[in-house]
């Protein structure tokens, strides 16, 4: 039977997503997209006091941005009582039980075996407590919170997609807690129950969940459920060696006000970690086609603002104009956009070159010499039939060989004051593209200096 690839994304809304979770995000994404699988968002909410609404909203708004769809949503919070089922099945099945220790006995416990140089490893001491134990605890009103009873019979392994086969011997891990006194859910159970709810074939996810993995493993088992795929990426440092600086710490929507475009993160994203060249990638499928876990190395991969600068201008460079019509100045035609996209590190700069193009514009001082040159020049893009598509097109080329043979000027004394009269700038979009786009009256008032001729 074959099955249905399905990953899913799991955030705490306790906070925006940076770019680390949103490369968890797609990653999932082009994994099941690759297999024609399904991709869930999985909202774990479980820590009532820290989770916030807006924040979830936030998670769909930015998913959504990004165009990486789920297909389902589904809340922890909504599903206390499948885990409590689940819950009572371990319970059954003698793999859970209840542990009394505060939080400060614990802590000693861990200093003492520390102290003498063995791991913080839980004693299961609560395993010895007998049924008279627990109900003279229940008459002094004391709530037990459960732990996990690890098989140490059953060594813990798994081929990891990134890390390669993983092997953690049971013995020297604790048994995990995985509910509270007060009824509350830790991650570590409620998340296991829904993997197998929700047929959650692989596990895409940080490394900093590795040993959590370790203690999964058993409880897929022990519910009587195949355990899924797992792979754990290596973590993402910044520039500086961490991620907390610049584009890197920013949430999605601050780096959408500072015009990186999804398609410059998703294409960098899908990559980094790979020794594969980024691409200005539009097409997220393709993307998705040619991902491969295997590619990714187990060192920290480098998120670099520079880079994702220079991917965010490559992928405008290529924006088809019905994609960012919506976002140009009003009456900017695709002729425009093809013209100016070359120069534009972010979309909104496309305003100030549409400036240039309708005006008015600031030209620089020209010398008596030069004002001669822009005169002629002038009278020579009167000769051109506007009403001509061909010529209107050729006009630059017209204006400029003609000028040439006329002034013997060539290279920088023939091209560069025809700009700055006609653009204002030293620089910009291609001016062959650029004239016919501000129109021949204008282009001859602009030479002629605002009626000095
Ligand atoms: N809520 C967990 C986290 O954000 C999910 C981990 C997982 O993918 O299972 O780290």
């Amino acid at each position: 039977m074959s099955e249905t690839v399905t990953t899913r994304f799991a955030p705490s809304p306790t906070g925006t997503l940076h770019v680390g979770n949103i490369r968890t995000a797609l990653h999932n994404w082009l994994l099941a997209k690759k297999s024609g699988g399904r991709f869930l968002l999985r909202i774990d909410d479980t820590d009532v006091a820290r989770s916030r609404e807006e924040h979830v909203e936030a998670i769909r708004a930015d998913l959504a941005w990004l165009r990486l769809h789920p297909e389902r949503e589904e809340r922890q919070s909504a599903r206390f009582a499948i885990y409590a089922a689940a819950f009572e099945k371990l319970i059954a099945a003698g793999r859970l039980y209840r542990c009394y220790e505060t939080a400060q006995e614990l802590e000693l416990k861990r200093k003492v075996l520390l102290g003498r140089g063995l791991p913080p490893i839980y004693d299961r001491s609560a395993l010895k407590l007998t049924e008279a134990d627990h109900a003279a605890k229940a008459a002094a009103g004391e709530q037990p919170h459960w732990r996990f009873l690890l098989d140490h019979d059953a060594p813990i392994e798994w081929l990891d997609g990134i890390r390669g086969p993983q092997h953690f011997d049971p013995r020297q891990m604790s048994d995990p807690v995985v509910r509270r006194a007060d009824g509350s859910w830790l991650y570590m159970l409620p998340s296991v129950i829904d993997d197998i709810e929700m047929s959650v074939t692989d596990v895409l996810r940080g490394e900093d969940h590795v040993s959590n993995t370790a203690t999964q493993v058993q409880m897929f088992t022990a519910l009587g459920a195949p355990v899924p795929r797992f792979a754990h990426e290596a973590l993402l440092t910044g520039a500086e060696g961490k991620l907390s600086k610049r584009l890197g710490s920013l949430g999605v929507s601050e780096m959408r006000e500072q015009g990186i475009e999804p398609e410059a993160l998703i294409a960098l994203l899908a990559r980094l970690g790979t020794s594969d060249p980024v691409e200005p990638e539009l097409d997220a499928d393709a993307l998705a086609a040619s991902f491969d876990l295997g590619r990714f190395g187990r060192a920290p991969a480098r998120f670099d603002d520079a880079e994702l600068a220079r991917v965010n201008a490559s992928v405008i460079h290529r924006l088809p104009f019905a994609h960012v019509a919506h976002r140009l100045p009003e009456g900017m035609s695709e002729a425009a956009w093809d013209a100016i996209r070359p120069n534009l590190s972010t979309v909104a700069e496309v305003a100030d070159w549409w400036r240039v193009v309708t005006g008015p514009i600031d030209a620089p001082e020209f010398d008596d010499e030069t004002r001669a040159f822009l005169r002629e020049a002038a009278t020579v893009l009167e000769l051109v039939d506007w009403d001509l598509t061909e010529a209107r097109q050729e006009a630059w080329s017209f204006l400029t060989s003609n000028l040439k043979q006329r002034t013997g000027r060539s290279g920088k004394a023939l091209f560069l004051p025809l700009r700055q009269a006609l653009t204002g700038m030293d620089h910009g979009p291609d001016m062959k593209a650029l004239l016919p786009l501000i129109g021949r009256d204008e282009a001859v008032r602009r030479l002629g200096l605002d009626g000095m001729r």
